[in-house]
């Protein structure tokens, strides 16, 4: 069957009979029989805050619903379904622009089961308490700035029960295990070796006796990575959303060898007296670089420093490594396995310690032994990092050493681009230690990885959607899907929706770039209320566009009622 679309976008678009431009005037509508349907809401265009809608039958559930991060730079429409009316969710991994706002679904009335592999049912207990904390302590922080300039108070976005309440929603499912959602959907997860269980899903949907299958590949990891077994392929489907991170880059082709590199930088800096700092996400990272100090340790490959201390400076990090050590070995990959086996513990070792109460971790600077410390956050945004960079950013015989990709804006891209200073708690230290970063760890596939996990598919997918990517990124690996292999390949945006069963987008809206603040503002603090108002009207907006299609009396009476609104407003 060929493709009709009725965006407006496409080339050789063939108008649908399902789709009517004038709804006032034209015939109604046939009552649909069927509806099997994807819709795009967040992660199009954009990096973070993953959502995708699918429907089939009277069934609805999302594929992820995660928190958006760093950089906003499209609107994300609102699903156009209630918390409350959703069926289910299948969550790929535990990332935060993953599972982040899965507390506030619960919030706002949701009560499905949420399926998602048993080590990302562990992992989001204890990311998605971490995640309620840090919501709550910045609604109080807020709070009490607001009170002291007189304006209203702010509620956060969710609290530590209402984790704990999604939490009792999880179902936790294994790698190649079939699981029947409910009549119309199934679902099967693959590892695809990007955190301690990530998955691509595949989701079978039926619906008046016709099954179409679409496969999710949640955020595909890189090769050869310790501890995670590399990606593995999915066998078919009609329909593959995937990621496009780096979409349009490639990793370098150079093999690093991880442990010679780290326990030179490391002898380097403790036959100086100083100490290595590693600002790393508490989650992954910070495991790979365990795994990695443990048998730079069991080899004696720093010479001189016996069992040199190791301090892991983060009480989720101490959380997320336990659930590493006791997740089932079919998460993990060979090496790791085999290790486990010989009663080898992979992620302990003689000069670890760890830092869990504040005092414990004030300690740490106290004691001049040269030592490593871990601690988060992994781009020195937040975080007790901060504390050691204060304490050790002045010390020429000190490193600090990157482990991660620092995004533009954070305080550890400014450190890698070279300042000679920072600011840290309201000091300007001085940056005299060694600034070094650790190449080549990536969790992310890069553009040939990704092309190699859509080519392990035995029949090439009849379409292939392209999210979870910087505009740049994820267009450019939808062209190259298309002009290179010869896919049918989209890159939506935020509210287009995908007819299933007739195979032809139902909407596919353009992006709503986020606008910035006017420079007339330039250099002003704007209030909370006046940013209140702001994010209403926008919502309000949004909204308004969701309308499209319904009753003119109703919306008639919409438009009314915010005339009057507006008159007020501008007397
Ligand atoms: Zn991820
Ligand atoms: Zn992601």
């Amino acid at each position: 069957m060929s493709l009709h679309c009725c965006c407006g976008r496409c080339k050789n678009r063939v108008q649908s009979p399902w789709f009517r431009q004038d709804r006032e005037t034209g015939p109604r509508l046939p009552e649909r029989m069927k509806t099997m349907k994807l819709g795009f809401y967040g992660a199009a265009h954009e990096v973070t805050g993953s959502c995708t809608l699918i429907e089939a039958g009277n069934v609805k559930g999302i594929v992820d619903f995660g928190m958006e991060q760093g950089k906003d730079l499209f609107v994300n429409r609102p699903l156009p379904v209630a918390a409350g009316d959703l069926d289910f969710v299948l969550l790929t991994h535990a990332h935060i622009d993953h599972s982040g706002m899965l507390p506030k679904l619960w919030k706002d009335g949701f009560r499905g089961p949420i399926y998602a592999t048993r080590a990302t049912c562990s992992l989001c207990e204890v990311m998605l308490r971490d995640s309620a904390s840090i919501q709550e302590q910045e609604a109080e922080w807020r709070n009490r700035k607001a009170q002291r300039s007189g304006s209203g108070q702010m509620e956060p976005v969710y609290t530590l029960e209402d984790a704990e309440n999604v939490l009792r929603l999880f179902r936790p499912c294994s790698y190649s295990q079939g699981v029947q959602v409910n009549d119309h959907v199934s679902i099967r997860m693959t590892d695809v070796g990007h955190l301690l269980g990530s998955a691509a899903i595949e989701v079978w949907l039926h619906e008046g006796g016709e099954t179409r299958k679409v496969c999710f590949s949640g955020d595909v990891g890189n090769t050869n990575q310790p501890i995670l077994k590399d990606p593995q392929c999915v066998a078919e489907a009609d329909c593959v959303v995937i990621e496009s991170t780096y979409g349009d880059r490639l990793h370098s082709t150079v093999r690093v060898d991880y442990l010679t590199e780290l326990a030179e930088r490391i002898q380097r800096t403790l036959d100086r007296g100083g100490n290595v700092v590693i600002p790393s996400f508490a989650i992954g990272r910070t495991q790979e670089i365990l795994y990695f100090l443990r048998q730079i340790q069991e080899r004696g490959m720093v010479r001189g420093h016996g069992d040199f201390p190791v301090y892991m400076d983060s009480p989720l990090a101490i959380e997320a490594t336990g659930i590493f050590l006791q997740c089932d070995t079919d998460f993990v990959d060979e090496q790791m396995q085999r290790e486990i086996r010989s009663g080898i513990n992979p992620l302990v070792f003689p000069g670890l310690k760890l830092a869990v109460s504040r005092e414990e971790s004030v300690a740490i600077n106290e004691d001049r032994t040269p030592k490593v410390i871990i601690s988060a956050s992994g781009m020195c945004d937040a975080g007790r990092v901060r504390h050691h960079l204060k304490h050790n950013l002045w010390r020429p015989e000190c490193m600090v050493l990157f482990v991660g990709y620092q995004s533009v804006g954070t305080l550890g891209r400014v450190l890698v681009d070279g300042a000679e200073s920072v600011k840290l708690f309201n000091e300007t230290v001085q940056v005299e230690a060694e600034i070094e970063t650790l190449p080549g760890i990536s969790g992310h596939a890069d553009r040939d990885g990704l092309l190699a996990w859509l080519q392990g598919f035995r029949e090439k997918p009849e379409f292939v959607m392209v999210n979870h990517g910087d505009p740049d990124a994820c267009e450019a690996f939808t062209e190259c899907l298309k002009r290179d292999y010869g896919y049918r390949a989209f890159a939506p945006f935020s509210g287009a929706e995908f007819d299933l069963l007739e195979k032809c987008w139902i909407s596919f809206p353009e992006g709503e770039a986020i606008v910035r603040e006017s420079s007339g503002n330039a250099g002003r603090k704007s209030s909370p209320a006046f940013l209140e108002l702001i994010e209403t009207v926008e919502k309000l907006l949004r909204t308004a566009r969701g309308l499209e299609g319904h009753a003119n009396r109703e919306l008639r009476g919409y438009t009314e009622s915010l005339k009057k609104l507006l008159a007020k407003m501008e007397k």
